[in-house]
């Protein structure tokens, strides 16, 4: 049986929910001590729990330790079982980390899946919703998988509530991904959401998004017609209020997708300056991945036994994840550097 210090480099869920999704896939039981050490909340909190309550349906797992602000856990798989599964997070814990848990055993296991997720779908620190269909997914199928998302309510928090459906059609081997280089810009989406607030909140979003990025696609490309951003407001009903300020970066080989929450008492101009900076981060740099893309692209290459990507400078959250990869899979990871402000990063098969 493996042991994982929880605590271990950036010390919060990531550790156990990787562990979980490796456990699935490989069928090795672990034990996990000083679960999420190094946050405020040490311990299993409703997400975490949701997401080892998951694994254990789809592992038909025995686990000792589940319960709330419990720091240890053993988990014991016993064979996956793809099939229709709902899975409530019961409060705004994001139903997205617990989705990308269950998803990399999912995606390899015999038959296909349906899953009902409820819980959070646009949290801060967890990938939002777009973030999932529109950037995460597409690569995951890249690797062969047919793996289909559909959002039937947003979750913003505090409030939850929220509701996505996948469809998974597994293959039996993933085909190795390779994201050196992300192409050509092809033009930058911006969608403000909102959901009981004014509307006034998405204008002056998009506004700001325009001023700060329209520059940059102007002179990012001398071509005849530059790539452009398209910006719109989306009202939606939701539990509560909340705000959502995304981007899509499309390019030619992959896209990108940032995002920015509303927060009481931080003005809509304040919301978008900051995911602005972080777009103009990403398309001055000229890597292909982003940051959060980054930590969660690792482990569908790794079941891969392959792949590699140019992205910044790793996160603890990635160095962390990479390690957790190490002690499941029989994989080496190289990282050495890209461009001044990049690295590349490449996952090779350990015999
Ligand atoms: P943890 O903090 O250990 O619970 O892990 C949080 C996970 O959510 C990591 O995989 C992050 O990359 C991911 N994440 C956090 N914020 C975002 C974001 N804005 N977009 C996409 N993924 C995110």
């Amino acid at each position: 049986m493996l042991t994982l210090d929880g605590s271990l480099g950036e010390g919060g869920g990531q550790i156990l929910r990787t562990a979980l999704g490796l456990s699935l896939v490989t069928g090795l039981e672990f034990r996990i001590e000083k679960i999420r050490a190094n946050r405020q909340k040490p311990g299993l909190q409703r997400q975490h729990l949701a997401a080892v309550q998951a694994a254990a349906a789809i592992g038909q797992a025995e686990v000792e330790g589940a319960e709330i602000n419990s720091q240890q856990l053993a988990f014991h798989p016993r064979g996956v079982a793809p099939g229709d599964y709902a899975f409530a997070v019961g409060t705004a814990g994001s139903a997205t980390l617990v989705f990308q848990t269950i998803l990399p055993a999912l995606m390899i296991a015999a038959k296909p899946s349906a899953l009902v997720l409820e819980g959070g779908t646009h949290n801060p620190l967890a990938p939002p919703y777009e973030f999932l269909a529109k950037a995460f997914l597409p690569l995951v199928n890249r690797m062969g998988p047919n793996v289909r998302a559909k959002l039937d309510r947003h979750g913003f928090y505090p409030a939850g509530g929220g509701k996505m459906r996948m469809t998974i059609e597994p293959v039996t081997r993933l085909a190795r991904l390779d994201l050196l280089d992300r192409g050509k810009l092809l033009g930058l989406r911006a969608t403000a959401i909102i959901a009981s607030l004014p509307y006034h909140v998405a204008e002056r979003e998009l506004k700001v998004l325009k001023r700060e990025l329209s520059n940059h696609l102007r002179h990012s490309s001398p071509a005849t017609r530059p790539p452009t951003l398209d910006p719109q407001a989306l009202e939606v009903k939701s539990h509560g209020t909340g705000n959502a300020l995304v981007v899509e970066v499309e390019c030619a080989s992959l896209t990108e997708v940032f995002v920015s929450f509303g927060e009481l008492g931080v003005k809509a101009e304040v919301v978008a300056g900051r995911l602005a900076k972080d777009v103009r981060r990403f398309l001055e740099a000229g890597v292909a991945v982003g940051k959060h893309l980054a930590d969660q692209i690792l482990l569908p290459m790794a079941l891969a036994g392959g792949g590699a990507f140019v992205t910044f400078p790793l996160s603890p959250h990635a160095l962390t994840n990479i390690e957790v990869l190490k002690q499941f899979l029989p994989i080496e990871v190289r990282i050495e550097a890209a461009n001044d402000l990049g690295v590349r990063v490449e996952l090779t098969p350990n015999p």
